[in-house]
């Protein structure tokens, strides 16, 4: 192989190296936001049910108070059932205690229907307590990696830079120009290999002419359609006598 044609080779994947810690940098944003709204949704099902609980509460005192009313009156019209006069009277006042025996029972299974709920309200909050201590505990540490990979990113974009300058220092001036110019018209890759007769990045179809000029990886060829720098790979090289015995069976 050209040597300059293995070290553009060797420069695309510091390029590709770059392209993947610049991506991690600039996704860090997005996966932060994602992370806190994983976050903020355990949060408010938490919220959720220790609203339930406290309208439990507050559903509960209302009921107590009513019940309490109702057995005042109650323990009223008992009292003044001792002092009627007239039969009359008596038959009224017993509808009345009557009425206030009836609101008191309905207060009583409401109450008991509250105390079951709160059972099952107070159960559910517990749930939810553990889910979100769970999550914040996952949060806490996805946090912790994705700091740790956008640490890795920036140290490797440097290291990344360092050795792209040391390896296009021993490139040939017109080459790694080429190289630069695709990458610059390309954005992510100016190096491609050849697969199955074919550019592996455009998919284009070479001319077998092409490929057999391609094989040795001894000279500089654009692919025609994306311009990029073809080398030869997988494929085994225009067999040999000595190739043919050390080739694998297909
Ligand atoms: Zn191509």
């Amino acid at each position: 192989m050209h040597p300059d044609l293995e070290r553009v080779i060797h420069l695309q994947r510091i390029e590709d190296a770059a392209e993947r810690a610049r991506r991690t940098i600039a996704d860090e944003p997005v996966r932060q936001q994602e992370l806190a709204a994983g976050l903020a949704a355990a949060r408010e099902a938490l919220e959720r049910e220790r609203g339930r609980l406290a309208a439990n509460q507050s559903a509960r005192r209302d009921i107590e108070k009513e019940l309490a009313m109702q057995q005042a009156r109650l323990s009223k019209f008992r009292d003044q059932l001792m002092e009627v006069k007239t039969n009359r009277e008596y038959q009224a006042m017993q509808k009345e205690i009557e009425t206030a025996q009836q609101e008191i029972r309905k207060q009583e299974d409401r109450l008991l229907e509250q105390m079951l709920e709160f059972d099952e309200v107070t159960q559910h909050v517990k749930e939810a307590e553990q889910a979100f201590l769970h999550d914040q505990a996952a949060h806490e540490q996805e946090r912790a990696a994705l700091a740790s990979q956008l640490a890795e990113a920036k140290v490797a974009i440097d290291t990344l830079a360092a050795d792209r300058a040391a390896l296009a220092a021993q490139i040939s001036p017109p080459v790694l120009a080429l190289f630069d110019r695709v990458l610059k018209y390309r954005k992510t890759s100016a190096v491609t290999p050849v697969r199955a007769g074919r550019c592996s990045t455009c998919q284009i179809l070479l001319r077998p002419q092409t490929v057999v000029e391609l094989r040795r990886n001894e000279i500089f060829y654009q692919c025609e359609s994306c311009q990029r720098i073809l080398y030869y790979e997988d494929v085994p090289a225009a067999p040999t006598a000595s190739d043919a015995a050390a080739r694998p069976v297909e």
